[in-house]
């Protein structure tokens, strides 16, 4: 049965590696999993072009190793980055497609489609990706979908969210909220233990959310009314089980050039193929201690071939699960919280399925048991989903009662002295929608214009921090230095964006900016990029 004249919200997980989408049913009165195409419930996150088509998901997935450098993965990586970014420069190295630099340091995404050269945002191949699960959802609800609600990972700054925000647009979707990955999978927990009669008033809840490319832990209480409140969030948008596999690939490089005496490494397409291999032997190292990995003919017509031991794995990995460890005991620092004080630990995402990660976990929380009740690869689209149908009125009493609260990841503030320092007006972990007033004064005498830099980041000194935007405030009269004032104002709605706004309080001149993050898409860019995909 459809509804009629009625779009069904659907919520979104948007992943490094897959996706994930989901709806409230209310003739079933729960929410589902809505599969694609092929009837699988999670999609890659993959996009390739070839001499024909575009190819999204499993498609894409499948055709990776005969057309390597026009399949794009790991995109989440680079949505909202800069390209001269430390990080997003290893991944590039790792990367069989062309990434390059364009106009204010934004990296763009270079491929061949229908024999034409064409460059993509990271924004442009996530709404392709976006746009597909739409279209799956459609299908299968057999209702027009149009509101979502997409979520990102807690750590993600200011410029990530708007560049998945623009990426929602340019697929045609009206993103109702964006929402932490944690939160989402706190939600799909909190929904299934309140209706236990036993639930107690106040639980607390450690979610370990490790996934394909990101990493995020959080803090949170769920009340017997329904009430879900985040404390604290931490993590690393560059920690996951893509490391794990890059880990094991270049182990195998090494292997390689031992025995061969050959280099693969600037191979694209022999590289891909041992990125396919060396993620099936990490997913089988989950449950055997020892597997093997073979692959025919996979440079120069030599065959490879490897025996990989699960401890080998977690030698290989060891500095990246010792960090997950170390950003789970900071989680709790910031909230104030002492690890016995946690009621349940759950573990969300694709690589919480690593043993060693679970008993690294588990050991952390004194021999706490582990929550797995929840799927790992489906908790996070399920609780967008129950906010989609909350924030638009649908669902049962338990989906209408629901009251979210949840904190912004990192500190927001301005400069000071002279452009150095930070002056916090929005810490980090305070909660969201926020608003915070503070008033400067000039540092000069006879100072004409007043420069308004936002900066997102906890350390003392901006440089260290990431510039999100910059405004000059002019027109001040001539004073003294310290006579002039300005009030600024930092409002962060409750999908965690920025908005700023100064006023010299003398003259009542104001001016005002929404952080517009590396990729705000205009109408004109939505048309350019519809025309560009167009086949
Ligand atoms: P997610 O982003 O939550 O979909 O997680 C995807 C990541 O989980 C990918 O890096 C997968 O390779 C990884 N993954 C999935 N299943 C397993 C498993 N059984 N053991 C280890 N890693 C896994």
């Amino acid at each position: 049965m459809s509804r009629i004249g009625k779009t069904t919200p659907i919520g979104i997980d948007l992943g490094t590696t897959y996706s994930c989408v989901a709806a409230w049913f209310d003739q079933h009165n729960h929410v589902e999993i809505l599969p694609n195409e092929q009837g699988n419930t999670i999609t890659p996150s993959r996009v390739a072009f070839n001499n024909t088509e575009l190819l999204v998901g499993e498609g894409a997935k499948n055709q990776i190793t005969r057309n390597a450098s026009n399949t794009v993965f790991d995109v989440k990586r680079m949505m909202g980055g800069r390209f001269s970014n430390v990080r997003l420069q290893k991944d590039i190295q790792t990367w069989p497609f062309t990434v390059i630099e364009r106009s204010n340091d934004k990296p763009m995404i270079v491929l061949e489609h229908m024999g034409a050269i064409k460059e993509f945002s990271a924004e442009e191949i996530s709404s392709l990706i976006l746009k597909n699960l739409k279209e799956a959802a459609e299908a299968y609800l057999g209702t027009p979908v149009r509101d979502a609600v997409i979520t990102v990972p807690a750590y993600f700054s200011d410029k990530q969210r708007q560049a998945t925000k623009n990426a929602g647009i340019l697929a045609g979707l009206n993103v109702i909220r964006l929402i932490n990955e944690p939160t989402a999978a706190a939600v799909a927990y909190g929904l299934d233990k309140l209706a236990d009669p036993r639930h107690p008033q106040q639980k607390n809840v450690f979610v370990f959310d490790l996934g394909g490319g990101t990493f995020d832990v959080s803090l949170l209480t769920i009340s017997k009314e329904g009430v879900i409140r985040v404390i604290a969030v931490g993590g690393d948008t560059h920690l996951g089980g893509e490391d794990f596999d890059k880990a094991m690939v270049d182990h195998c490089v090494e292997e390689f050039k031992k025995k061969q005496k050959k280099d693969i490494s600037k191979n694209a397409r022999a590289m891909g193929r041992l990125k396919v291999a060396c993620e099936k032997a990490k997913r089988d190292l989950s449950s055997t201690t020892r597997t093997s990995i073979e692959i025919d003919s996979l440079y120069e017509g030599t065959d490879f071939s490897l025996k990989f031991t699960r401890a080998k794995f977690e030698e290989l990995n060891a500095d990246f699960f010792k960090k997950c460890i170390e950003h789970a005991e900071n989680c709790l620092r910031d909230g104030n919280m002492q690890k016995h004080n946690v009621d349940d630990v759950v573990l969300v995402g694709g690589s919480t399925r690593i043993p060693k990660v679970q008993q690294m976990l588990r050991e952390f929380f004194d021999g706490k048991p582990l929550s797995k009740s929840i799927k790992a690869d489906e908790a996070v689209a399920y609780g967008a989903a129950v906010l989609a149908a909350n924030l638009s009125g649908d669902g049962n009493k338990a989906v209408k009662d629901l009251l979210l609260q949840d904190v912004t990841p990192l500190s927001l503030g301005t400069s000071v002295e002279f452009e150095k320092y930070m002056s916090v007006l929005i810490p980090r972990n305070t909660h969201i929608p926020a608003m915070k007033e503070e008033i400067y004064v000039t540092t000069l005498d006879n100072q004409k214009a007043i420069t308004v830099d936002v900066y997102q980041g906890e350390c003392g000194k901006v440089k260290d921090n990431i510039l999100l935007d910059e405004f000059d405030l002019d027109g001040i009269p001539p004073a003294p230095a310290g006579e002039e004032k300005v009030k600024v104002c930092f409002s962060i709605d409750a999908n965690g964006i920025l908005d700023v706004n100064a006023e010299l309080l003398s003259t009542g001149n104001k001016r005002s900016i929404v952080i517009a993050g590396s990729g705000n898409v205009s109408k004109d860019d939505i048309e350019k990029m519809l025309k560009k995909t167009d086949h």
